[in-house]
């Protein structure tokens, strides 16, 4: 049996030589590496076998069949890359393998937790007292952000939803866009504010909620905004909303999973105009800072609000000291994840991060450009790392789609826009020069071509 220096010298390496070919290979992975997978499915071993084996395995057949989603040429979802520091320490807290539920637990990660949320507050200027929990993803973000919002609208009205529940709760009117992430009602539900009981308000040809068309409204409000429309990259009117509830009392919460970002880069001033006016607000750390899954971040206005949805009281508990991540996040036991964000912000630095945001949104508005020049219509306002197209008529929307994936040297995907096929350009890797970027819309003008030819 291998040594363990040995087994992890020799997943390092794997790993480093997966990162050096990244560059040079397609986004898709090729037929024949996603056929091999069968030698995946074998019996489980009936005793233990040298476990340099089953890394060999997995480096042979499971990498070459991996989506190249971590190098410069793939465009799909909003799913962003790794910056290698983040790698390297995701490759240190792992070693470490803290629980960062507890100070007592973890000093290390307490303090990361400390110092990278006071990071994080200062870089997007939100105000001071915020709490900052780290959790799986936007959409446990959205969830922790939601059910501290119930949980405080509810208490104003002298109700107690940790002891008692919501069945015979005063009525929380939710409101959401009609455009609203697929996930934030999913978020919604879990935390029992139900799906489809929401108020749904239009939205304009950008997909931003129509502020002018909030009704009035009697009792707890919770109105969830959005910050970066995931096919247009759109940022609803966060001033309109905000004045909107500061009159009837309320909450306003913001689904801001990549669009959070654009407060780091001062040039978005325009854009993010209203958005720290909220009381909470969800976020990756995956997608579009570039950290390894997965990472998603709560912010909430009011201190102590998290706190009071999350504590868990058990005997064995030490009492409270510091921030107790056990206790305002859904998670117990739970991995640093605030690690990796630190060694972002730390290697990056305030205008490390605002180049980051900055050469996203220029290779968007590149893509769009060539795109545009090649007869493609452009349907969204590129203002940040989205780009929405169609070529032509659905039909030929749908073939490009099928055109561009099977050729695989980039990826992108296709959504729904005003109840047609269009297709979705997302930058969100650090990697993505404006020169990778004009070349992938070269290739997409390329494939469109040999369509057309074929025809
Ligand atoms: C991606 C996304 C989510 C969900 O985020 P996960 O990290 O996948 O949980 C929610 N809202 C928006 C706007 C998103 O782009």
């Amino acid at each position: 049996m291998a040594k363990e220096s040995d087994v992890l010298r020799m997943a390092a390496e794997m790993a480093l030589e997966y990162a050096a070919s990244i560059d040079s290979r397609d986004a898709t992975p090729t037929e024949a590496a996603i056929a091999a997978l069968v030698e995946f499915d074998e019996p489980l071993p009936d005793g233990p076998t040298d476990p340099t084996e089953a890394l060999t395995l997995l480096n042979r057949i499971g990498g070459p069949a991996t989506m190249g989603s971590t190098g410069q040429k793939y465009f799909g979802f909003v799913n962003g890359a790794t910056i290698p520091v983040a790698l390297g320490a995701s490759f240190i807290v792992n070693a470490w393998d803290q629980n960062a539920a507890l100070p007592v637990m973890s000093p290390t990660a307490a303090k990361i937790q400390d110092v990278s949320s006071g990071w994080l507050i200062d870089l997007l200027r939100l105000p001071k007292q915020t709490d900052v929990a780290f959790v799986t993803g936007a959409t446990v973000a959205n969830a922790s952000c939601l059910a501290a919002a119930r949980d405080a609208t509810l208490a104003d009205v002298g109700w107690d939803v940790q002891r008692d529940g919501l069945f015979g709760a005063p009525e929380v009117n939710v409101v959401i866009g009609e455009m609203a992430h697929s996930t934030l009602r999913k978020s919604l539900g879990l935390v029992g504010l139900g799906r489809e009981r929401v108020t749904v308000i239009p939205s304009d040809s950008q997909g931003r909620l129509r502020a002018d068309l909030l009704p009035d409204l009697d009792g707890p409000i919770i109105v969830c905004a959005q910050a970066g429309e995931v096919n247009t990259g759109a940022f609803d009117p966060f001033d309109e909303i905000a004045d909107w509830i500061t009159e009837r009392g309320g909450w306003m919460h913001v689904d801001a999973a990549f669009g959070l970002w654009a407060l780091a880069d001062p040039t978005r001033a325009d854009l993010v105009r209203g958005l720290t006016r909220a009381d909470s607000w969800a976020t990756d750390g995956h997608k579009w800072l570039n950290v390894t899954y997965d990472c998603g971040i709560a912010f909430v206005r009011q201190a102590g609000a998290l706190r009071r949805t999350f504590s868990a009281a058990a005997g064995y508990l030490p009492p409270e000291d510091g921030f107790e991540a056990a206790h305002n996040t859904p998670q117990s036991s739970q991995r640093a994840r605030q690690v990796e964000v630190w060694s972002v912000l730390r290697a990056l630095g305030r205008s490390g991060i605002a180049d980051l945001v900055q050469r996203s949104c220029g290779a968007a508005t590149a893509i769009a450009d060539r795109l545009r020049g090649a007869g493609f219509d452009v349907l969204n306002d590129v203002v940040l790392n989205q780009v929405l197209v169609r070529l032509n008529d659905a039909a030929t929307t749908e073939r490009l789609i099928d055109a561009i994936q099977s050729d695989g040297r980039i990826w992108c995907g296709p959504t729904q826009w005003n109840g047609a096929p269009a297709m979705r350009i997302s930058v969100s890797s650090w990697k993505t020069t404006i020169d990778d970027a004009v070349a992938a819309a070269d290739i997409m003008v390329e494939c469109a071509a040999t369509m057309e030819d074929e025809k």
